[in-house]
């Protein structure tokens, strides 16, 4: 461990110095009095950690005044903000009282430190509740004023940028709620800048490899991309000049994250990614020209360079949910390469920079003006998610990422209204987005007057006509559809008051079979009943009698049973008396737990492990621990909701034994190929394989083989051979894609 040598004065210095480097990025929105303000709350968040310091050993106060300069900087808030960021972590780590903060400045800013304090536990990784419920309270904060969550999103990114001296654990969980929440927020919010520098930090600690090689791969190409980026712009940039257009036009790489994605979806290589940056065109424009001025540039964007007419998004006309507008455009560059250009104004710039919240200026005093913010009636659909919030929160937190994170698509009504629903709705939600009773009632829907399903899934512009009938009810097999938060939250409920009807009858039939029998109804005699056929609530059990799933024929004979059987339902366990209750096994190649130890664990087949790949153990209620590579497909779900039940897990592989993976093979088909490949699986490479699927059309071969390898080397050195026999193309492993694992 590196020794710590602590020099009072020069950290004394360091912090003034970081103060005024604050000031200054607050300086344009100051106004009489503020300097002061800021001041005062620098000093009591000063003074209140003023013994505490970073887990990288420097002092506390660096944090908050980190934050408060991302709130100034970087979402552009004003002096409310930059005081309660200041003094965001005084009421939770410090002697400091919310009443202490609401005497020294006031309702407001105690409001919002509450607000920033209740949703806390969200980072305190060793409360072992539910994370879900965490993230609804911190929504729940959101509905009230927006500016705690945009501290928090200023906390969050401080934080991801500061995690090196985390433990291992910690930073999987965190960057996996990042991933999870943060990010879809930032993106909802409209901070482009923040949301990709989030995922990108998060990729860098739960895909460091890959993020690595990314980078890398992007830092070779830079000199060649810069030539090309030039070679495109100077011709544009000349005519913009000469049309009399103010324009600023450069080049700008794409995130990390945002190309692994692609390389992801569409499953190619760095080399076949070919939109790694996108061209920027900032016009200086006023407000009256903004939209012709943006016409104008595109049509000499696109005079000179060849558009796929497929690929222009044109949300000048019809802004973002969150506000982004932007005229994007792809063209043919030089070396038949296609360009994605992006066409807005300085302000619209600004918009996309620093979100929404950079119109909001939160002057003291007076109420926001957003009007016409479609923020506004986004926060306006928060609230009223929030208002019947779903009993299962993480149930409630799905639905709503879905409805966060999803693109939108523009539906109109009859009469030619606009609605804005998430990409995916279907008839039905539209139904459910104008009112509940709409939705309730709907037995189909006309789609550009053709008739279509509740089920289907519509297009951007598609016009919609609702078709009800007085006697539908919402049905059980709707929730497997609708995709919007509001959709699944009123028939949930609808199906909740229904089932509460039918067990009503279920219990005057009780009540009749009982009397007959000269047994009194009592609670006690339901309770038994209950547990007598392993069910948790009375209701469910009364519900069941009055469907006739259950048979009440010998009641007298489930009273009187002496032992109920077995009961299903599991106790909960902490995760560290678990591991103890493990057995050691003495074939060991993983170490589990924070003193790593050797315990019994299952490898999970949703990523199918191997020595060598980096992991995590998950605590399962019923099936010990399962170990998952942090790059699985659930593992963000299951780290940032359970995130008490993650233990680290490292391997520790000498022994030779084998493990399952797959690997994809592309190539030419030829004769003979088949013969070489398995030639060189199990002759010379000496690895089992368990299977192999091959299929060949149109002269291309693609193949899928199981085979069983001891850890990544040897897989990486078994890729390498496969792709030098003659006619194979492409080699690849590959994630076997099953569906969200049950955290249970
Ligand atoms: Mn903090």
């Amino acid at each position: 461990m590196k020794e710590l040598v602590i020099d009072l004065e020069a950290e004394k210095k360091e912090i003034l110095k970081r103060y005024r480097a604050l000031l200054k990025a607050c300086k344009s929105s100051l106004q009489k009095g503020d300097k002061r303000m800021i001041r005062k709350a620098f000093d009591m968040a000063l003074e209140s950690h003023q013994d505490m310091r970073r887990k990288s050993g420097e002092p506390y106060i660096y944090h908050p005044i980190a934050v408060a300069q991302i709130a100034a900087e970087e979402i552009g808030l004003g002096t409310t903000s930059i005081v309660c960021a200041l003094l965001h972590d005084v009421v939770e780590d410090t002697d400091m009282t919310l009443e202490d903060v609401e005497l020294e400045f006031g309702k407001k800013v105690a409001k919002i430190i509450d607000g920033l304090t209740k949703i806390s536990g969200v980072f305190d990784y060793t409360n072992s509740s539910l994370q879900a419920e965490n993230f609804r309270k911190m929504l729940l904060t959101l509905a009230d004023d927006v500016r705690v969550i945009l501290i928090k999103l200023a906390d969050r990114l401080h934080n991801m940028r500061t995690m090196d001296h985390m433990p291992r654990e910690k930073q999987l969980k965190i960057s996996s709620e990042t991933i999870y929440l943060y990010a879809p927020l930032a993106h909802r919010l409209g901070l482009y800048a923040m949301k990709s520098e989030l995922e990108d930090l998060a990729m860098k600690y739960t895909e460091p490899a890959t993020y690595k090689y990314i980078a890398k791969k992007l830092n070779e190409k830079k000199a060649e991309r810069e030539l090309y980026i030039k070679k495109f712009i100077d011709p544009i940039k000349k005519i913009l000049n000469e049309q009399g257009l103010k324009a600023e036009v450069y080049g700008r790489s794409k995130s990390i994250h945002s190309i692994w994605n692609k390389m992801r979806k569409k499953n190619i290589p760095f080399e076949e990614v070919y939109d790694l940056f996108a061209i920027r065109v900032i016009l200086d424009s006023t407000m009256d020209n903004e939209k012709a001025d943006c016409w104008k540039a595109y049509s000499i964007v696109t005079d000179f360079y060849k558009p796929n007419p497929d690929r222009l998004r044109d949300w000048i006309s019809m802004p973002k949910f969150n506000g982004y507008e932007s005229l994007h455009t792809t063209v043919m560059g030089p070396k038949g390469q296609w360009v994605e250009v992006q066409i807005r104004t300085e302000r619209m710039n600004e918009i996309a920079e620093k979100g929404f919240a950079a119109h909001w200026k939160y002057k003291e005093g007076q109420p926001t003006d957003n009007t016409n913010s479609g923020l506004e009636s986004w926060l306006q659909k928060v609230r009223e998610m929030l208002k019947n919030p779903e009993s299962n929160a993480l149930d409630f937190i799905d639905d709503f990422k879905m409805n966060l994170f999803s693109d939108e698509i523009f539906i109109f009504t009859p009469k030619g209204a606009l609605r804005q629903l998430p990409l995916g709705a279907t008839a039905l939600d539209f139904a459910f987005d104008i009112h509940s009773d709409l939705g309730a009632s709907c037995i189909g829907a006309k789609v550009n007057h053709k008739l279509v399903p509740l089920s289907y899934k519509l297009q951007n512009g598609d016009q919609v006509e609702i078709i009800t009938s007085s006697k539908q009810a919402p049905k059980e097999d709707w929730l497997s559809f609708v995709i919007t938060a509001k959709a699944k939250s009123k028939i949930k409920s609808s199906l909740k008051e229904e089932k509460k009807k039918i067990a009503e009858e279920g219990k005057e039939i009780l009540e009749r079979k009982l009397k007959s029998l000269k047994i009194p109804f009592t609670i006690e005699n339901l309770n038994k009943l209950t547990t007598y056929f392993r069910l948790h609530a009375s209701q469910d059990f009364l519900y069941q009698v009055a469907k006739g799933i259950i048979d009440i024929g010998d009641l007298k004979e489930y009273l009187n049973a002496e032992k109920t059987p077995e009961n299903k339902v599991y106790e909960r366990t902490e995760p560290t008396d678990f591991i103890k209750k493990l057995k050691a096994d003495e074939i060991d190649t993983l170490l589990i737990g924070e003193d790593l130890q050797k315990i019994d664990y299952k490898l999970s087949n949703c990523c199918n492990p191997i020595p060598g790949d980096d992991v995590f153990g998950f605590v399962t209620v019923g099936d010990g621990i399962k170990i998952h590579r942090t790059n699985c497909p659930n593992a963000t779900k299951l780290m940032s909701n359970f995130g008490y039940r993650i233990v680290k897990a490292k391997w520790n592989s000498q022994k030779q034994l084998a493990f399952l993976t797959g690997l994809k093979i592309i190539g030419i088909d030829q004769v003979g190929l088949i013969n070489n490949l398995t030639g060189v699986i199990s002759t010379d490479f000496k690895v089992n394989m368990r299977s192999i699927t091959v299929d060949s059309h149109d002269g291309i071969f693609e193949g899928t083989i199981m085979v069983y390898v001891n850890d990544t080397m040897h897989l990486d050195n078994l890729i390498n051979k496969i792709k030098q026999v003659k006619g194979i193309t492409d080699v690849r492993r590959f994630d076997t894609d099953t569906p969200v694992e049950k955290a249970s």
